[in-house]
């Protein structure tokens, strides 16, 4: 009880500062993980670290130095790796903290399921992008920019391909045409890629880097296909287009409804705070130097045969002991003693200084004072 008293005491403001900004870091990675599907990269990392602590633990010194070394390559590598994802989850970020919620898309489903469909009949390609949360500026090139009020007109008279604007993506955002003849950056997948044809590569690339819903109509069959989330799919018929389009602006449209941002995800919140503060107890807590105080009983050892002991004042001594917070709470005083070798000791009395040579104290502690700081014993020889 008076250890957790203790431990009230010494937490501050910046104790919770620290707790509460690795929480938000933990829960941030956390989603990025998720987000990106770099879940084993999750558990890579936690494996690594897994055998990084053992090692210290074990006292691996040659492991240990080595994965010391290791982690800046590590770290740059991931960097290298992710930078995509990175760069996607810091966009994320500033459109989160920045207020987040962008004006919902509003656009006519049927007019745009009418239209590609059209197009789909008369065999014009056609590529249409629907954006989603994510900024997409940053993957589209070239092309016109355009305020345009979405029409069935408007979209097949770009589409003509005797159009000089035929050629590349439509984008869509909120409820106007923003641009026409854009440029997408086209899939990873290389060999995809080839047996796709750049238009629907085009869809895919840009479903890859972010959630944007990418439309395509093939000049080559007059079918329709959609690009999301780096998938992409024929749809069957224009109902299954109505749907999927419909679903799509259902989920980017903030609802009234939606939780609010700090409500979501609790469990994980309440992980990611449970686990900073078990971090911050084991490194910065419990490695925090403290005292305690101590009874110490006395322990007379090899009196010899031919005296008789008087008496030991005090019987017992208070010792001081300082260490990091972790090995105090550890340590089981119950075998902490005052241990005194008589075997030199004649009659009278003796004083004898307490110093740590006296005490069996475990490796980490150490003795800061004794009250009284000395022992006195008085001895008599036996009567024959
Ligand atoms: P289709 O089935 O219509 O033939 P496809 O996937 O086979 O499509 P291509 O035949 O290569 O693709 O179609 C070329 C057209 O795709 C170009 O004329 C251009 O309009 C469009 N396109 C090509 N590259 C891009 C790009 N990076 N971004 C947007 N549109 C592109
Ligand atoms: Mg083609």
């Amino acid at each position: 009880m008076s250890s957790f008293l203790g431990f009230l005491a010494g937490f501050g403001v910046t104790d919770a500062l620290d707790i509460a900004i690795v929480s938000v870091l933990l829960y941030l990675a956390w989603s990025w993980f998720r987000r990106t599907k770099a879940a084993f990269v999750a558990i890579g990392i936690l494996i690594l670290t897994g055998i990084y602590i053992l090692a210290r633990i074990l006292n691996l010194v040659l492991t240990a130095y080595i994965f010391q070394g290791f982690f800046a390559v590590f770290l740059i590598a991931i960097i290298v790796i992710f930078q995509e994802e990175l760069r996607h989850f810091f966009e994320r970020l500033a459109v989160v903290s920045l207020g987040g919620r962008r004006a919902p898309l509003m656009v006519e489903t049927e007019e745009l399921v009418q239209t590609l469909g059209e197009l789909a009949q008369e065999r014009n390609g056609a590529l249409i992008v629907l954006r989603g949360r994510d900024p997409i500026d940053r993957h589209i090139t070239e092309g016109y920019e355009l305020d345009g009020k979405i029409s069935k007109a408007l979209l097949k008279s770009i589409f003509d391909p005797h159009s000089e604007g035929h050629d590349g993506a439509v984008v869509i955002g909120e409820k106007r045409l923003e641009r026409f003849g854009a440029y997408l950056p086209l899939g990873k997948d290389l060999a995809q890629n080839a047996r796709l044809g750049t238009r629907h590569a085009a869809a895919l690339g840009l479903s890859e880097l972010t959630d944007a819903l990418c439309l395509v109509v093939s000049e080559e069959r007059g079918l329709i296909s959609i690009a999301k989330n780096g998938e992409l799919a024929e749809v069957k018929d224009l109902g299954a287009l109505r749907t999927e389009v419909e679903h799509f602006l259902l989920e980017k449209t903030p609802k009234s409804s939606e939780k609010p941002v700090w409500a979501r995800n609790l469990r994980e919140k309440a992980g990611a705070i449970l686990l900073s503060f078990g971090l911050w107890f084991h490194f910065v807590h419990s490695s925090k130097a403290s005292l305690r105080d101590y009874d110490v009983p006395i322990a007379l050892h090899n009196i010899p045969p031919a005296l008789s002991l008087e008496a030991v004042e005090p019987p017992a001594v208070r010792a001081t002991l300082a260490g990091p917070q972790r090995n105090l709470y550890l340590y089981d005083a119950g075998n902490l003693k005052v241990h005194l070798d008589l075997s030199r000791a004649e009659t009278g009395e003796l004083e004898m200084i307490l110093t740590r040579e006296f005490f069996n104290l475990p490796e980490g502690l150490v003795l800061v004072r004794t009250d009284p700081p000395a022992v006195k014993v008085r001895l008599s020889r036996k009567s024959p």
